[in-house]
């Protein structure tokens, strides 16, 4: 018993994806420091087994209700019928708010991650934040509530985490600090001629030349819409203004983020493009521990180059900003309304040329009150998804 209190335990929210798959890597590393309470996905039977069989949590959650009973069956099949599974929305949030569990990894995709980031928040865990929809549906309100439940929010996101190793101690502001610059690949069509864009196939815009990551996260990257998503994550977790936010497009994806002092100094962190570098930071915090990511040999990599971007080559950021500014709700239909084109792109509804003018149509309807709950975020999510989908359905009608 003595020995567990220095033992970490972690609920892995979205455990089957890009994320979940390299947290787990990561503590496996660890077994002394950290104890995988609790697993989740959305609805990946032997996905979410296989991790059962390896990391033995208590605990297990889908999402689809018939996949949970399916993973119940299972587990049970294979000797495992200890492991305790819930279902839904709430059987996912449960685990966040586990009194066992001193860790979330919020590593689920999309608004759908709200309810179980807000739980984890309520109840006062330590937040390894990796799902950016939740400060961009819900910023003001999950800030808000770690406050007030003493919630301790650690990013994960690369850039994010970055500013967080810039930042003194463990402070996640600095009155001192005059800008944050967000770096950006330019994802796969940074050089290719705009005016071939709507032949762009889902295949083309999930083959990240730097990083390896689900797919919406992967479409966000080639339309830069994860470079807004990520200025507007970023306002929120370091209670700046959206002119303090910039975005530079980085090539070599090396360096992650700079954090510009009023000094005239700009601290950087630089390393692998491989997402286990940000989540051991988030893991060990404040300590550091190891990744299985070597340092990165610069006189090998030789050159970092930085170069402006051209927004009208990605409209998609300069809406983002341009919801920020709006304030109030618009933030939230933006995300709804990207989720709702990136799908339909995805499954070849909608040309990837076309994703910005869906959000575009959807964000000129009358901006709602910001969410102050998940209820209001639910709401102003649906109403948005109906006004995209109709956007979709007119665009290629
Ligand atoms: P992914 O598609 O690889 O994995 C998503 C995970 O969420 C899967 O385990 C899936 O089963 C689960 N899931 C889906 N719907 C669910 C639901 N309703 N309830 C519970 N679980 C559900 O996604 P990813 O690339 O790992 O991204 C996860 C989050 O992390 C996203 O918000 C993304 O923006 C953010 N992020 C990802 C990266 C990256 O490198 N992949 C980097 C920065 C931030
Ligand atoms: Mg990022």
């Amino acid at each position: 018993m003595v020995a567990e209190r220095d033992v970490t335990r972690l609920a892995v929210l979205g455990a089957t994806g890009s994320i979940g798959t390299n947290t787990l890597d990561v503590a496996a590393r660890h077994p002394e420091t950290f104890r995988v309470r609790a697993v989740a996905a959305g609805r990946d039977v032997e996905g979410l087994l296989a991790i059962c069989q390896r990391y033995r949590p208590d605990r297990a959650a889908l999402a689809d209700e018939a996949a949970a009973a399916r993973l119940r069956d299972r587990l049970a099949a294979e000797g495992l019928g200890d492991v305790e599974v819930s279902a839904g929305e709430a059987g996912v949030a449960a685990l966040a708010a586990d009194a066992e569990v001193d860790a979330v990894v919020t590593a689920v995709v999309g608004a759908a991650g709200l309810a179980s980031s807000l739980a984890a928040c309520e109840a006062g865990k330590t937040i390894l934040l990796a799902n950016k929809e939740t400060l961009v549906v819900a910023g003001a309100a999950f800030m808000e509530t770690a406050r007030r439940s003493g919630a301790r929010i650690v990013p994960v996101d690369s850039e994010h985490n970055a500013v967080f190793q810039g930042l003194p101690g463990d402070k996640a502001t600095s009155p001192d600090v005059e800008r944050i610059l967000l770096t950006a690949s330019g994802g796969p069509f940074r050089d290719r001629d705009p005016g071939t864009l709507a032949a762009i196939t889902p295949e083309e815009a999930v083959a990240h030349p730097n990083w390896s990551m689900g797919q919406k996260i992967s479409v966000d990257s080639a339309t830069m819409m994860n470079k807004g998503l990520e200025v507007i994550e970023a306002c929120h977790l370091f209670d700046l203004p959206p002119e303090r936010v910039d975005v530079v497009i980085h090539r070599q994806s090396l360096v992650h983020a700079l954090v510009g002092y009023r000094d005239g100094s700009y601290l950087a962190q630089v390393g692998s493009p491989d997402m286990r570098v940000p989540i051991a930071y988030a893991m060990g915090y404040p300590g550091r521990i190891a990744s299985g990511v070597e340092l990165i040999d610069l006189a090998a990599a030789g050159r970092l180059d930085f170069e402006a971007v051209d927004e009208r080559r990605f409209p998609c950021l300069r809406l983002a900003y341009q919801a920020l500014r709006a304030g109030g709700g618009a933030c939230a239909v933006l995300n709804a309304a990207n989720e709702v084109a990136v799908g339909a792109f995805l499954d070849r509804r909608l040309r990837f040329d076309r994703i910005a003018a869906v959000i575009e149509e959807a964000l000129a309807a009358e901006t709602p009150p910001p969410p102050g709950d998940l209820a209001s975020a639910g709401a102003i999510d649906a109403q948005a998804r109906r006004a995209a989908e109709a956007a979709v359905a007119r665009t290629e009608g």
